[in-house]
């Protein structure tokens, strides 16, 4: 038999309708949270079990207290939900390609098309015509042979896969010869040695941080070496007297001693971005020009796509990287496929020039296109002038994605100075309304180069300096 204390306190307790019905009038009063029915339903329910079971145990436990916490904790996890979940972000940044923020964004029309070609049932690995099985990677084979002259390519989950498995498969137990100056870190976890030491390749590092010449490679090639490996210094440049051998050098001696040379170029750019004032990638159909026989890259680097490795090259090597056990491990997926299937084409249908890929977009805005456009929003703004100050500015910004390090992107930015809370706060208010800014000297700082809906990005700058943010708000109603 229950203690009568206890019946009396569970008695109290609210329907999960009746608190859902609670939740929903005070979000009519304060303004509505945005959140989903269901997510309401769930929360309020776990909030009620969670004190069933506390009155169960005997804790004394004044009902209409608790009520009244539980209401501000309802919200405020209602507030919190959809910022653990993956979501859209308006990107204020200026970075292009941000690693964080998903690198490489994928335009609209190409993603509906792409998803909609793979997304349910598709031929992945049939052949239509002969109705035999067929390999996922061959359509994007055939694109990536005209667009960069290779004789073949494949296509792993992204580029650090893409190195592991040709370490594995082309060097396990070998020796791979790195110059010191190329044995990079990339984003973190990427570190050559330690992917070396996974692959079960034998990492034989020549010459020194600045200079290494081709004796250096030269000398170290013995009866255990594998192959020679030349890797893109991605996200950094050293300056002053500095010396690698070219490709050319290296495949020359690669092929004199019957070595696979393989050049990992990290970022995948398949046409000249001079247009763009950047010159500083190496271009995709020189290496293999040049006779690499391997190239490795991104897909979601400058090439714009989504996140994958592509390797390109020989023949025979892609043959051997496609037997190995672990290519099971590494493939893509039928909507990667089409989404690169999808990128690669627009390249095709360029021709000579840009793709039609919102990367290339973004990257060809013009600084008095950007001042128009800033000019324009900061105008529209004008109602928040007891808020803020708005003011255009001169700035610079990168590509990111641990491409061009060197390459400062002359780029005009809003510069947003608030009146009653601090930088910090507003550029926290921002993120939790799905807007990455940055902050420099105090200010937050918004750069339209990577926005893609102004107007939707003033409405939230609106709610966010206006104060329209449930928690502030919603605790200050409350007191
Ligand atoms: C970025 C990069 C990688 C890693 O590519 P992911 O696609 O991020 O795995 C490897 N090598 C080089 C040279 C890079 O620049």
């Amino acid at each position: 038999m229950k203690d009568p204390a206890i019946q009396i306190r569970l008695r109290s307790l609210p329907a999960v309708n009746s608190l859902v019905d609670q939740i929903v009038a005070w979000e009519a009063k304060f303004g509505a949270i945005g959140c989903r029915d269901e997510d309401r339903v769930d929360i309020c329910r776990r909030s009620l079990e969670a004190i069933r079971q506390r009155i169960l145990q005997g804790e004394e436990i004044d009902v209409p207290v608790w009520l009244e916490e539980a209401r501000h904790a309802i919200v405020k996890e209602l507030q919190i939900r959809p910022l653990h979940q993956l979501n859209e972000v308006i990107n204020a940044t200026g970075i292009i390609l941000h690693t964080n923020l998903g690198r490489a964004p994928i335009d609209s029309q190409l993603l509906h098309e792409a998803t909609r070609k793979a997304g349910q049932y598709c031929n992945l690995e049939v052949d239509l015509e002969s109705g035999v099985r067929s390999q996922r990677q061959k359509p994007i084979r055939e694109f990536l042979q005209q667009l960069t002259g290779c004789e073949s390519a494949t296509v792993v989950n992204n580029c650090a896969a893409a190195t592991i498995l040709v370490l594995r498969a082309l060097a396990s137990s070998r020796e791979v010869i790195v110059s010191r100056g190329q044995l990079v870190e990339i984003g973190g976890s990427f570190r050559i040695p330690e992917i070396m030491e996974v692959s079960g390749a034998k990492l034989r590092e020549v010459g020194t941080t600045n200079i290494t010449r081709i004796k250096d490679f030269e000398k170290a090639i013995q009866p255990q070496t594998a192959l020679l490996m030349r890797i893109h210094q991605s996200n950094f440049r050293i300056r002053g007297f500095t010396e690698s051998p070219s490709l050319e050098e290296l495949v020359e001696l690669g092929h004199k001693h019957n070595l696979p040379v393989v050049d990992d170029v990290g970022s995948g750019v398949l046409i000249p971005l001079t247009p763009f004032g950047m010159n500083d990638e190496p271009l995709v159909p020189r290496s293999i020009q040049a006779g690499a026989d391997l190239v490795l890259f991104s897909g979601d680097k400058l090439l714009g796509g989504p996140q994958c490795g592509i390797i390109i090259g020989k023949k025979s090597l892609i043959e051997k990287l496609e037997k190995d056990p672990l290519m099971r491990a590494l493939r893509c997926d039928k909507i990667t496929l089409s989404l690169l299937q999808g990128t690669l084409q627009k390249y095709l249908q360029a021709k000579d020039s840009w793709p039609d890929i919102l990367l290339y977009r973004l990257l060809a805005i013009s600084i008095e296109e950007l001042r128009v456009r800033s000019a324009k929003f900061i105008a529209e703004l004008s109602s928040l002038e007891e808020q803020a100050e708005f003011q255009l500015a001169e700035e610079t910004a990168y590509v990111g994605g641990g491409t061009l390090p060197d390459q400062a992107l002359p780029t005009i930015v809003i510069q947003v100075s608030p009146k009653s809370i601090s930088s910090e706060i507003l550029c926290k208010r921002l993120r939790e309304k799905f807007v990455l800014a940055r902050i420099s000297e105090d200010r937050v700082l918004l750069d339209l180069r990577t926005v893609l809906n102004d107007q939707k990005l003033a409405g939230v700058l609106k709610e966010a300096l206006e104060g329209i943010c449930y928690p502030d708000h919603f605790a200050a109603s409350a007191r």
